[in-house]
């Protein structure tokens, strides 16, 4: 059975993007007779807030989307995601790496990664066990970081996926996870990162089709590469257009782009919503 999900951030309210990822999912649910679940992306607990949780609910129930299951929260699960770093720790592939954002910014020298963060130089990777027990018994905070070649030696082969973007048809595609460098798998404050929660999610929730924006089709090569690494399935992937304002530009939460809960009170319909979508993506829900 076909199983997708929609997956926000709890950190702000959500905007027409959200509504069509979330009305793509549902419909390609319906269209094949599967399940469309909802995952709540909390990991990160200084930004996530139970208001947005809540106006997420309300926004998604406004668009006449309803999952058939309890929507599942990250922040559950800390102890799975702890495993699965634990493992990758003890394999070798995963290191501490004990570096602020400034000194990873200086040492970078401009190279950076898709989401335009500067490309971690290595700094901790070779590092002594006996300094790197030091600085833990010290209380010195840590994030855990993929160790990339070693990861992609480990896998040997070229790792692909399927990607339908919007369509019918899918194309297999080549998992570039080297374009990430040592990508944080655990953060400091959390022992998760977006990349390992949500291929963990994935896995657990048996999702078949991963429905989501343009924006992170660049993180599915990592993805991939960590799916290899714990074993876990590939879905298919079919990432979407994303929405743009009147000046071409992404919507986002941090620009004040006009939210779901604000249309919602100004008296729009989820008709009109539907209808404004239809209109600027070419696509009728
Ligand atoms: N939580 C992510 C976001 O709100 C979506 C992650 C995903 O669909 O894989 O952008």
């Amino acid at each position: 059975m076909l199983i997708c999900r929609f997956a926000p951030s709890p950190n702000g309210f959500l905007h027409l993007g959200h509504a069509y990822s979330a009305l793509m999912n549902a419909r390609l649910a319906r269209a094949h007779g599967g399940l469309f679940l909802l995952r709540i992306e909390d990991i990160d607990r200084e930004r996530s807030k139970p208001q947005f949780e809540q106006a997420a609910r309300e926004d998604l129930q406004w668009l006449g989307l309803d999952w058939p299951r309890p929507e599942r929260r990250q922040s559950g699960f800390f102890g799975a995601y702890r495993a699965l770093l634990d493992g990758l720790l003890a394999r070798g592939l995963a290191y501490p790496c004990f570096c602020t954002r400034g000194a990873i910014a200086a040492k970078a020298a401009g190279a950076r990664d898709p989401d335009g963060a500067p490309l971690y130089p290595g700094s901790c990777r070779d590092m002594t066990p006996d300094v790197r027990a030091q600085k833990i018994a010290a209380g010195e905070k840590f994030a855990v970081r993929l160790d990339m070649a070693r990861a992609l030696a480990e896998i040997e082969r070229p790792l692909t996926y399927r990607e339908f973007f919007e369509g019918d048809t899918p194309q297999v595609m080549t998992a570039r996870a080297a374009l990430w460098g040592d990508a944080v798998i655990g953060r400091r404050d959390v022992p998760a990162s977006y990349h390992l929660a949500c291929v963990h999610d994935d896995a657990a929730q048996g999702v078949t089709d991963v429905v989501r924006g343009a924006d992170l089709e660049a993180a599915t090569g990592l993805h991939v590469l960590l799916q290899a690494l714990l074993g876990l399935p590939t879905p298919d992937y079919r990432h979407h257009r994303l929405v743009l304002d009147e000046d071409g530009k992404k919507l986002a939460k941090s620009k004040g782009s006009k939210t779901l809960h604000a249309l919602r009170e100004g008296g729009v319909t989820a008709a009109d919503a539907r209808a404004m979508l239809g209109e600027r993506m070419g696509t009728q829900f």
